[in-house]
C-alpha cells in the first residue's frame, strides 16, 4: 500500500495526525501544528493532487442519543414497587430523537422524601422531565432535583389533565381527585413535544 492510500480515505477523529505538510497542505477540516497536518473534524480524508491539499470530508452526523447529564422528556409505561420504565422521546428543547429509547428510573432515584412505594412518585402516562445517568441504553434516569419530576399527569378516575395542589400533589378540577406525585417545578410548562 503505498503512502497515498495510506492519507487518502481514512476516517479520522479530531487532532488525529494526516500526514506531514512536505505531503499536502492542510485544507479545509485540517489544521497544521508544527508541521503535521491534524483532523479538525472526524470524518474521511480527500487529497486533492493537483493543488497538493488534503482535506477532512465532515461524517454525516451520527444519530443524535441521550448522553449522560442531558435533561430528557419521557412517557412513563411501566411502573412497579421499585422501579418505573420511561419512553425517552425527547430532548430539553422539545426535538425528538430519531427513534425512542428505553429509560429506567428507580426509587432510589426519584425523591429524597420517603416514600412506600414508586407508586407516590410517578404513574403510567405520566409525562417526566428527567436526567439521563449514564451513556448507553437503557438510560438510569434520576428525577430527585427540583426542577425534574412529573410535568404532566392525567387524573387516574376521569382523565382530565391535573394541576399542581402542593408539593407531591396534583388535583383533579374536573372530579376532585388528588394523587400524589414527585412533581417538578416545571410542571405544566411543556415544551412542545410530540409523545
Ligand atoms: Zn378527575
Amino acid at each position: 500500500m503505498g503512502r497515498l492510500d495510506e492519507i487518502q480515505g481514512r476516517r479520522v477523529t479530531p487532532g488525529e495526525e494526516i500526514c506531514v505538510i512536505e505531503e499536502f497542505l492542510p485544507g479545509m477540516g485540517t489544521f497544521d501544528r508544527n508541521g503535521v497536518v491534524r483532523a479538525a473534524m472526524t470524518g474521511v480524508t480527500q487529497v486533492d493532487m493537483l493543488s497538493r491539499v488534503v482535506f477532512v470530508k465532515p461524517s454525516v452526523n451520527p444519530p443524535r442519543m441521550p448522553e449522560k447529564g442531558d435533561v430528557v422528556y419521557g412517557i412513563v409505561q411501566v411502573v412497579k414497587d421499585e422501579f418505573a420504565i420511561v419512553k425517552i422521546a425527547g430532548d430539553y428543547h422539545g426535538r425528538r430523537y430519531p427513534t425512542c429509547f428505553t429509560g429506567l428510573l428507580h426509587i432510589s432515584q426519584s425523591t429524597d422524601k420517603y416514600v412506600k412505594n414508586l407508586y407516590e412518585v410517578v404513574r403510567v402516562g405520566d409525562i417526566l422531565k428527567a436526567k439521563v445517568l449514564n451513556n448507553y441504553p437503557p438510560y438510569n434516569l434520576t428525577i430527585k432535583e427540583h426542577r425534574l419530576g412529573v410535568v404532566l399527569a392525567f387524573c387516574g378516575k376521569c382523565g382530565n389533565r391535573m394541576v399542581r395542589s402542593g408539593s407531591d400533589t396534583l388535583r383533579c378540577d374536573s372530579c376532585g381527585n388528588v394523587e400524589k406525585r414527585k412533581v417538578s417545578s416545571d410542571y405544566g410548562q411543556l415544551r412542545v413535544l410530540q409523545l
